[in-house]
């Protein structure tokens, strides 16, 4: 253990000195965290190993020599950290055992890097950067070019206040794109660019760049009559200090919890980075009474959001066969949890990504999952390199025909041009029947590939012809007769959509969802789209040429025709029935109010809101007493209980899944 302790605090003493003197991390905050949680733990375990020198011990940063030194007479310390509500309830519980009925004021963790500024008369004198908390860097200059600190203040007072400089993410991605065309290094995030722009020597630079800062700490209130931290907030505003306006003092730990769960949700909509929730103790005396560790308050903490970003390997890259003959790369990943789900597999688009990002199979590669949105594999992480990657090639037949691919000159993607190609059938028929699209219940990937490879469904006419073979199915394993009743209704309501969702489940190359409103709005009907020349469709805002090529070419082809004559025969509408027909009412799902916490097995979030808002119903954010129903997957949070607490009828899925289907 001795050893691991050790080498724990080499990683971190490296890691730090990227990070807080190069502005460069190799590693994200959350493989840092990992790290010091684990020194963390040794040294409770074993508290003789403990060291003077360990990062556990002091506030992070170096000062650089480039810049005058300053003292801070009242230390600039770091912050405890809470990954989880259990955690944060163990805060709470600490508190509660000095504090009668604590109250506390929450507030958004900004991504930046503090700043102490001083003023003297309501003139200001200094700013200095944090440093190692006790010694930091003067950088009075670089902050006067930032507009949102006050050189004067509305008083005349001798006051020193403490806060965040930022960047905002507009500015840093404009920062980005302008450093990429000059060839420059990019930064990696906003806060790295905003440490690395408050320490330029020159000051015009840091003008240009445009930083800017909240103020959240005032470190001697009681000079000035001020006994609570939300009082000495709103001091701060008053002498024309910019505070942030989402802060917000609340009663007890449930509330906190509260403001925890509705930022997670709503970070991404700020115009800048948050690492974390900061939870301060309100009442002044009593943040004195608990005092300080060596490097941090006893009585605030941050909660940290889950991680965004991991690390995992790369284990291979292997190639699909889309619906369009389209081919894609596919990471194989070791699996790897983020964000509540655990992925395996992500795509990697196109060959130019991979070559363009440099990915080698065998890698350690970072993978970033907000939300429901679709796992991105960012970046590989050189330095973990040791010498048993291996090369990517792109392939040059379809890994499921064996046809050569061909690569369009303007397209990035390969494409398996052979029609016959069964991965390109199977594909279109599961996108057929996907949910956007036809939206038939009840014929999943696996149930497709199944009918397609004993002869059920080769084309998509066949689908609506399964009803002549009801005996033969209700013979197959796992179906009974209700689930092939429940199939055949589903089939012959999908005869009822609107055009748009037709046109999307055709699989015309380039019409996604969106593009098949757009066209079945405009022409109302098939036929009129099907007589549109290129022109006609080139002109279509929102239509590009490409899209229109695409379309002209689809109703070209025989075969395709064929198909749609066929649909028609079958009764398929072929009208655009405009938004009111293909909503869906439902009795206990129409109207209501629902809110969703935890995690389901069948719908991502943002897919089942769909659903529910296209029945009419509302999806909110938080409970209150206006929610009819809470749905609730696997591990849900305090939305749950809340749920309990004022009595709101729960679902878990199974009774979700009764009502979507009943
Ligand atoms: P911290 O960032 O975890 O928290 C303390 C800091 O939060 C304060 O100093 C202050 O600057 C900031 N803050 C933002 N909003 C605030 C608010 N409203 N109220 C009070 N403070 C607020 O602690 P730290 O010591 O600055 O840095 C440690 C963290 O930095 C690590 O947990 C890790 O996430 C990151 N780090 C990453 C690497 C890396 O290699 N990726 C290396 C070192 C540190």
């Amino acid at each position: 253990m001795k050893q691991r302790y050790d080498e724990l605090i080499n990683i971190l003493n490296r890691l730090s000195y990227e990070y807080y003197t190069l502005d460069k991390p190799s590693v994200s905050d959350q493989e840092y965290d990992r790290y010091m949680q684990e020194l963390l733990k040794i040294e409770e375990e074993r508290p003789e190993l403990i060291r003077d020198d360990s990062p556990s011990m002091r506030v992070g940063g170096t000062v650089l020599d480039e810049f005058q030194k300053v003292t801070h007479e009242i230390p600039m310390l770091s912050l405890g950290n809470v990954f989880n509500e259990d955690e944060l309830i163990k805060f709470d519980d600490r508190i509660k055992k000095e504090v009668n009925n604590p109250k506390y004021v929450c507030e958004l963790k900004i991504d930046g890097l503090s700043v102490s500024l001083i003023y003297e008369k309501g003139k200001l004198v200094r700013a200095a950067t944090r440093g190692n908390g006790v010694v930091g860097e003067d950088i009075t200059n670089n902050v006067k070019t930032i507009k949102s600190i006050p050189l004067s203040l509305k008083e005349k007072i001798d006051i020193e206040v403490r806060g965040e400089i930022y960047m905002s993410k507009k500015i840093f991605n404009k920062l980005n794109e302008e450093r990429a065309l000059n060839h420059l290094d990019l930064f990696q995030n906003p806060r790295n660019a905003a440490a690395g722009s408050i320490r330029q020597l020159d000051s015009s630079i840091v003008a240009k760049r445009k930083l800017d800062a909240f103020l959240y700490h005032l470190p001697e209130a009681s000079k000035y009559g001020i006994y609570s931290h939300y009082d000495a907030l709103k001091f701060m505003k008053k002498l024309g200090f910019v505070v942030n306006k989402n802060i917000k003092k609340v009663e007890n730990i449930k509330e906190v919890i509260e403001y925890i769960d509705y930022w997670t949700e709503k970070r991404e909509e700020l115009e800048y980075d948050i690492d974390g929730i900061v939870i301060k103790l309100d009442d002044l005396n009593m943040q004195q009474k608990l005092g300080f560790t060596a490097k941090y308050p006893k009585w605030a903490t941050a909660y940290k959001f889950p991680a965004k970003e991991v690390l995992t390997k790369l284990k291979d890259i292997i190639f699909t066969v889309g619906r369009t003959g389209q081919v894609t790369p596919n990471a194989v990943l070791e699996p790897v949890k983020v964000c509540g789900s655990t992925i395996k597999r992500a795509t990697l688009h196109n060959e130019d990504n991979i070559v363009n990002k440099g990915f080698m199979i065998g890698d350690i590669v970072s993978i970033r999952k907000a939300g429901d949105v679709i796992p991105e594999v960012v970046a590989p992480i050189i330095e973990r390199r040791d010498g048993t990657e291996k090369e990517f090639k792109m392939i040059e037949n379809c890994p499921i025909c064996g046809t050569k691919l061909i690569r369009k000159e303007e397209e990035a993607d390969y494409f398996c041009p052979n029609q016959e190609c069964e991965a390109r059938k199977i594909e279109g028929l599961i996108h057929y029947v996907s949910r956007e699209a036809m939206n038939i219940d009840g014929l999943g990937e696996r149930i497709i590939e199944d009918f397609y490879n004993m002869g059920y469904i080769k084309k998509i006419p066949d689908i609506y012809k399964l009803d002549q073979k009801k005996e033969e199915l209700m013979e197959l394993e796992g179906f009974g007769s209700k689930s092939i009743n429940n199939l055949l209704d589903s089939i012959n309501n999908s005869k009822n959509n609107s055009l748009e969702r037709l046109l999307f489940a055709l699989g015309i190359r380039q019409v996604g969802s969106k593009t098949a409103k757009i066209l079945a709005k405009r022409f109302g009907n098939l036929n009129n789209l099907m007589n549109a020349d290129y022109d006609e469709l080139n002109q279509i805002h929102d239509i590009g040429s490409i899209i229109a090529q695409s379309i002209v070419d689809y109703f070209k082809d025989s075969e395709n025709i064929d198909v749609i004559n066929e649909l028609i025969r079958i009764g398929v509408n072929t009208d655009y029935l405009g938004k009111v027909d293909v909503e869906i009412q439902k009795e206990n799902i129409t109207g209501k109010t629902f809110v969703l916490t935890g995690t389901l097995e069948n719908y991502t979030r943002d897919n089942l809101k769909k659903i529910l808002e296209d029945m009419g119903a509302n999806v909110s954010g938080s409970v209150s007493k206006k929610t009819n129903v809470v749905i609730a997957g696997e591990s849900p949070g305090s939305k749950y209980d809340k749920a309990v607490d004022l009595g709101i009828e729960i679902w878990d899925e199974e009774r979700l899944l009764n009502e979507l289907n009943n």
